[in-house]
């Protein structure tokens, strides 16, 4: 490539709010087969709220007490979601201690010599809890693409909360783009595959890895690579920096964490996910005319 065609294809996608950090990404991008897509934050606002509470004793205001006295202690999404709730319902956050985040999983903290976990199926039936009673809400809020959160007493489940997420309005636009472009679309959560699910049927996307622990977000990077793909991923957080870093092209949400900034050669400064297809776009007429 010229340079001088290269600075000329950066300032575009500049134009577009695309801004490269890293010279080869803008050639790499035009390149690119197989774009991975974490689910929020990039397909999602990020900004998720309760949308149900169940408890399996009826008192709904004591679970999201209880729930609050743990989340105020944690910075995930999901988190602020609960915080905003139990604060709408005016309801003080329980005194808890030893509060403990298990990545990827959720949070665990002591109240009344009882341990109480509020997270995902998979962890807390690894600790014992039996979650049958709560299958057809899991089930109700997953269908609508939310992400139940299990509440659970040492081995007694307390119940379930929904949480959602509103998807980005161009989401689906931007990945029909990348369809059209010859490129397949894939989703990688930490969330379950019901709510990937439902997610990726509102926006078209090709394949899902669900359940996936923040640190093996880069190993799928890895090995879709290593089949052949030239591969790009899109995130925004400090879980998704290592396989941004992996990735043949690595796009940071600009309103995502700084670790995710820095680990990604191309910064989307307007949030949405056009921003791929633009510049997938602009580094391939880049190339045609330099040839
Ligand atoms: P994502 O890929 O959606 O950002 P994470 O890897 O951060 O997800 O978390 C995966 C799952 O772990 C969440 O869907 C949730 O079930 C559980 N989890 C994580 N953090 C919390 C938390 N603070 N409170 C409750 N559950 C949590
Ligand atoms: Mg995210």
């Amino acid at each position: 490539a010229t340079p001088m065609s290269v600075m000329v294809g950066v300032g575009k996608a500049a134009e577009y709010g695309a801004l490269i950090r890293q010279g080869d990404a803008l050639q790499l991008a035009g390149k690119v087969d197989l774009v991975i897509l974490d689910k929020t934050g990039t397909i999602t606002e990020g900004k998720p709220a309760v949308t149900q509470v169940v408890a399996l004793d009826n008192d709904e205001s004591a679970l999201l007490a209880l729930a609050a006295g743990l989340e105020q202690h944690s910075e995930h999404p999901l988190a602020d979601a609960i915080m905003a709730e139990a604060k709408s319902r005016q309801l003080a956050p329980r005194q808890v201690s030893g509060f403990d985040a298990r990545n990827g999983q959720g949070v665990q903290a002591t109240c009344n010599n009882a341990t109480i976990r509020i997270g995902n199926r998979r962890w807390l039936e690894s600790e014992g809890v039996d979650l049958a009673a709560l299958r057809t809400h899991e089930h109700s809020i997953a269908a609508e693409a939310g992400t139940p959160l299990f509440i659970a007493r040492d081995r007694q489940a307390l119940g379930v909360i929904g949480v959602a997420d509103t998807i980005k309005a161009d989401s689906k636009a931007a990945i029909a783009r990348l369809h059209e472009a010859g490129i397949r679309v894939m989703m990688v959560t930490g969330d379950i595959g019901a709510t990937a699910e439902a997610i990726a049927k509102l926006t078209d996307i090709d394949d899902i890895r669900a359940e996936v622990l923040p640190k093996d977000k880069a190993a799928i990077v890895e090995e879709m690579r290593k089949k052949g793909h030239v591969v790009a991923m899109v995130g925004d957080g400090i879980n998704d920096a290592p396989a941004l870093a992996a990735a043949d092209v690595g796009f940071a949400i600009g309103t995502g964490t700084d670790v995710a900034i820095e680990s990604a050669s191309i910064t989307l400064m307007r949030g949405s996910l056009h921003g791929v297809p633009d510049a997938i776009e602009i580094s391939r007429a880049t190339v045609r005319n330099i040839h």
